[in-house]
């Protein structure tokens, strides 16, 4: 099975709100995850790069439908974090960690990052590069100014 036909397979459109919802959401997982390349991956970002592309840097996935389950790539767009922060701040929606305006870090990648720095031989601009990040974002990170939930 391919990657696009093993995506569809996890997913359901809703025919009434035109959106495609991802199954295997569980009652605690918001947005759908997808494993690709090892790696447990957003379901909105997965669809919006194997539907239209790559996701510029930098940005992050928005939904027009605001339903975090949906992965229908025609309601997903790419934004800018702080328009992100600003519409889910406008529609009451705090947003934490991997929808926070930090990068686009997943919580796995924070863990790691804090547990690589721990165990030395690494340093802030080492993993920044590794991460695609700044060094002086590494050290908040590391140091939980940022991701401090994690
Ligand atoms: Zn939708």
């Amino acid at each position: 099975m391919n990657t696009v036909d093993r995506f569809q397979a996890l997913a359901e459109l809703d025919h009434v709100t035109g959106c495609i919802n991802w199954r295997s959401a569980g009652d605690r997982q918001v947005y759908g995850v997808f494993w690709l390349d090892q790696k447990a991956q957003r379901a909105n970002r997965v669809s919006y790069n194997l539907f239209i592309g790559p996701i510029p840097r930098g940005l992050v996935i928005k939904h027009s439908c605001n339903n975090k389950r949906c992965v229908n790539s025609m309601h997903l767009k790419a934004d800018t974090q702080g328009q992100n922060h600003e519409d889910a701040l406008n529609g009451g929606l705090m947003p934490v960690g991997e929808e926070c305006a930090r990068s686009d870090l997943t919580e796995d990648d924070v863990r790691s990052m804090r547990k690589e720095y721990k165990e030395g031989r690494t340093s802030y601009g080492k993993l920044g590069k590794k991460y695609g990040i700044a060094g002086p974002t590494v050290f908040r990170i590391v140091k939980r100014i940022y991701w401090n939930h994690i």
